[in-house]
């Protein structure tokens, strides 16, 4: 059984301050949590306000939008494992398109992250997805492929059953442009096979295991259609978790809302 999982994205939006206040406002909203896990990565800077500002109690996860995967050393403006896990983090976006599009991010990175979120117990979030181009010239198979097995290189068995992928089409983040869930449902079958085709498991269902999340325009009034299906395991969401009011409505569609599609 997959719990969802509902992640919002900050990006780089929201002071230490700011996050804070939103952080009180989201759990005035939904003091409690029911079925579904929710997280949300806040800026590096707005980490230490955010963990503050959730209970002790809290069910809201709080996570980083990326880490280098040295654990400390000469590496002037990155932040390790170690430094997430001490600040409260639980879980680390890794690969999101924008690191790949605007930093340069390589799939060889992105498999180091990967090993080092793992080797510090942070739920590494792998984030892959094919452009408009690689979707018009029918690559979109061979570019998620290409991501998950350069991303994933020597992870096997429980650990890759136990990972969390976002599946975000390039062309739909932050474009308002979503995907239709019935553009999605394939990607995400494929994501299954190749996962299972990777596991040097015994066990065959690995691709089963593994959650796999939405993202690109993912709104309030869309987010029921996603998870209709069960192949959906949850949402990333940029725009629309900034707003604590609007992601509280989110969060609440999505764990009212039971698949009703394969
Ligand atoms: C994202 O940043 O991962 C994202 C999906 O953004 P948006 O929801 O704004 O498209």
């Amino acid at each position: 059984m997959r719990t969802r999982f509902i992640i919002g994205n900050w990006k780089m939006n929201k002071t230490a301050t700011e996050a804070g206040a939103f952080v009180r406002r989201l759990t005035q909203e939904l003091p409690t949590l029911d079925g579904i896990q929710v997280g949300f990565a806040p800026p590096f800077t707005a980490l230490h306000a955010a963990h503050q500002a959730l209970a002790p109690s809290s069910a809201f996860l709080l996570g980083a939008q990326d880490l280098y995967w040295e654990d400390k050393g000469a590496f002037t403006g990155e932040v390790s494992g170690p430094m997430l896990k001490d600040i409260g983090c639980q879980f680390v976006l890794v690969g999101h398109s924008e690191r790949r599009q605007y930093f340069g991010e390589l799939d060889s990175w992105t498999n180091k992250k990967v090993q080092a979120a793992l080797r510090h117990e942070l739920q590494p979030i792998l984030c892959v997805g094919e452009t408009l181009q690689d979707r018009d010239t029918e690559q979109t198979d061979l570019v998620i492929q290409r991501q998950l097995r350069a991303g994933l290189a020597g992870i096997e068995g429980q650990s890759l059953a136990s990972l969390t992928i976002a599946y975000e089409p390039v062309w739909a983040i932050g474009t308002g442009r979503a995907a239709l869930p019935e553009q999605a449902i394939p990607v995400h079958r494929m994501i299954r096979r190749t996962i299972s085709d990777m596991s040097r498991s015994s066990e065959s269902d690995v691709g089963q295991r593994v959650r796999i999340l939405y993202g690109g325009s993912v709104t309030p009034q869309n987010v029921a259609d996603f998870l209709a299906s069960e192949e959906i395991d949850g949402a990333l969401v940029g725009g629309a978790c900034l707003d604590p009011v609007s992601f509280a409505t989110l969060i609440m569609d999505a764990s009212e809302s039971k698949p009703t599609k394969a």
